[in-house]
């Protein structure tokens, strides 16, 4: 058999921090980066006598989290222990859902190489998160102390199972982006991988193509970047063809990804795994959820990233490149949205977005409502560049001043004296000058070289440091010779 014959399944496991103000089963704020254990109350230490009490929000955000992703919606959910020893866990045991999620069967649709997947979601659920340790020496093996910061135990977190539907890294890392995506619409975190409120876990096994039946598969944990995702989920899939060519078996196992050596690494196997013995939590009811609620639940989110997808082709003639990039996030879509109201090209709004509002958000590492930049900044650029106010190449310098002062365009025009030459006059005089300096150029354009025109523009262009119309220096030129 060959690595060609080996098709990969790759089922992911996503744990999201919601951004809820509170901890999912007592008051406690959640708020990220606070001193050590300043965060914490009896019921988050686990103290005895605390009682958990289940915060509305939480289980709000998990809903909106599963319509968002086509799942059903279940009658009721119920929290159990899942019981497990370790030193971030002050009850010994996580507040989970086992068999009783809040929602169920659902999907992401994707785009991958031009093709449509749809990756289904078996299920989403509800838990509250773990403390954290800090060791004292670079790594755990080499820490004489570790430290543990309650502060992060008992915020809420949904998981998002998917079935193992995913065939490649590659749609793995699709999937990933996608989901984020969808949950920063609908605001319930903010995503940030590089905080942990966005982790993943992956299962991955190798069978041979067309077989229906699952190879053994592994985990792999300590992914905290969509490219270590990536990268983690590529090194392991060629680990397992590579052994299964050389007619090894493959242990079922956690394995852990290591960033600096690229490697996935074995932690433990099936028979050590942990037994979790869940069971129903004695302080915590089942919750029935409420049907209306959920309907108005569903009315309250948002145009999701496919609609707005759809929309930004099917009503404004949007390729779907540009339609994919402005939809990316949300901010992005909402200020394209803002911007065509103000200034109806859309392909023009589309190409200044793309170009330049991304490329300087991109140099800043900002999001768009961070800066002072305003649909109005945008659709006044636009227009003074179609009125013929200003060239392309100036309006790209007004707008660099625009977007980190927050100032209006045209006073920066009229202040800088940017105001483009169009008139024909003094153009003809600057195009003569150029034409009489450039003897040797106008003869080679005279015997048909081209390009030689292209030169003789950008002389006029930098006579006018940039302010000439460049479609009019062109007109003339040609005219002229
Ligand atoms: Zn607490």
């Amino acid at each position: 058999m060959s690595n060609q014959e080996l098709e990969t399944v790759i089922g992911l496991e996503v744990h999201v921090e919601l951004s809820t103000n509170s901890k999912a089963f007592c008051r406690c704020s959640t708020v990220f980066g606070a001193p050590p254990n300043t965060q914490v109350c009896p019921v988050c230490l686990g103290l005895p006598g605390g009682l958990p009490v289940l915060n509305k929000k939480a289980l709000e955000y998990a809903v909106l989290a599963g319509l968002a992703l086509n799942c059903q919606i279940e009658p009721s959910c119920r929290f159990d222990r899942k019981n497990y020893f370790y030193p971030d866990l002050p009850n010994a045991f996580q507040i989970s859902q086992a068999d009783q999620p809040v929602a169920r069967n659902g999907y992401i649709d994707l785009v991958v190489k031009g093709q449509e997947r749809r990756i289904r979601i078996n299920r989403v659920h509800l838990e509250e998160d773990a403390g954290k340790l800090v060791h004292s020496g670079d790594d755990i093996a080499a820490a004489a102390t570790s430290l543990v910061d309650l502060n992060r135990a008992g915020v809420p977190l949904i998981e998002i199972v998917s079935e193992p539907d995913i065939r490649s890294p590659e749609e793995a890392r699709l999937y990933l982006t996608k989901l984020k995506t969808v949950l920063q619409y609908i605001d319930v975190s903010d995503c940030k991988m590089e905080e942990g409120s966005l982790r993943c876990d992956a299962n991955l096994s190798v069978r041979p193509r067309g077989s229906s039946v699952y190879g053994t598969k592994t985990e792999i944990k300590n992914m905290n970047s969509f490219r270590a995702v990536f990268r983690g989920l590529s090194f392991e899939e060629e680990r397992q063809k590579e052994a299964i060519v050389a007619g090894q078996e493959i242990i079922q196992e956690t394995r852990h990804w290591d960033e600096a050596r690229g490697v996935t690494v074995g932690m433990r196997t099936k028979e050590e795994a942990n037994d979790y013995r869940y069971f129903p939590d004695p302080n915590l009811p089942p919750v029935v959820i409420d049907r209306q609620w959920v309907e108005e639940s569903k009315a309250s989110l948002p145009e999701l990233p496919d609609a707005r997808f759809d929309r930004l082709v099917t009503e404004h003639n949007l390729p779907t490149y540009d339609a994919e990039v402005l939809t990316a996030s949300r901010s992005v879509a909402d200020f394209f949205d803002d911007c065509i109201r103000l200034y109806p090209d859309a392909k023009a709004v589309s190409n200044w977005i793309m170009s330049e509002v991304l490329r300087l958000l991109n140099i800043e590492g900002k999001e768009i409502q961070d800066t002072p930049l305003t649909p109005e900044h945008v659709a006044k650029v636009l227009q003074l560049i179609h009125d013929g106010t200003i060239s392309g190449r100036i309006a790209k310098d007004v707008f660099e001043e625009t977007f980190h002062s927050g100032r209006d365009p045209e006073a920066i025009v009229k202040e800088r004296g940017l105001v483009q030459i169009s008139d024909t006059d003094e153009l003809s005089r600057l195009v003569a000058e150029v034409v009489a300096a450039n003897p040797k150029v106008v003869e080679d354009y005279r015997n048909g070289k081209d390009k030689a025109l292209g030169y003789l523009v950008g002389q006029v262009m930098k006579a006018t440091r940039g302010k000439a119309n460049p479609q009019m220096v062109n007109k003339l030129l040609r005219e002229k010779l």
